[in-house]
């Protein structure tokens, strides 16, 4: 399974980064971008660590601490995803569209469920006078 994000989809998401910055007043520094890119390339979800490896790559300075301090303010800002599968720890997604997850409980897979608008999601009666603000639906198999 290919784990790249297509060219064209980086790009758009690098441009709404940007505009997201500049909306949120974050200064956006070399570091901040490269953090943002290595997560926007990639469809695995990963964890801070994972990318903090990544990251490492390309700046072998930076301490873990700045990336994780990043990516908790990306998630503040609806820049990014939060994700927690009850795995101890949060994973991280670029794609802010809204889709659902299948978690892999086995391989600590992750991979993307983009269900038709046009299927009714069953909201239970206790949220039915409640407005939503999202639905998150994971499937753990
Ligand atoms: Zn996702």
């Amino acid at each position: 399974m290919n784990m790249s994000v297509l060219e064209p989809v980086l790009a758009e998401r690098k441009k709404k980064f940007q505009k997201a910055c500049k909306c949120n007043g974050l200064r956006r520094t070399p570091q901040k971008s490269i953090i943002f890119e290595i997560l926007a390339s990639t469809h695995t979800h990963p964890t801070a660590h994972e990318l903090y490896t990544e990251v490492k790559k390309h700046f072998p300075t930076l301490s873990f601490a700045t990336v994780y301090k990043n990516i908790t303010l990306f998630a503040k800002n609806g820049i990014i995803k939060e994700l927690d599968f009850g795995e101890g720890y949060k994973r991280y997604d670029a794609d802010i569209t809204d889709h659902h997850h299948i978690y892999y409980s086995q391989t600590k897979i992750v991979q993307d469920v983009f269900l038709p608008s046009s299927t009714p999601v069953p909201i239970p009666t206790e949220l039915q006078n409640i407005p939503l603000k999202k639905i998150h639906i994971t499937y753990t198999v």
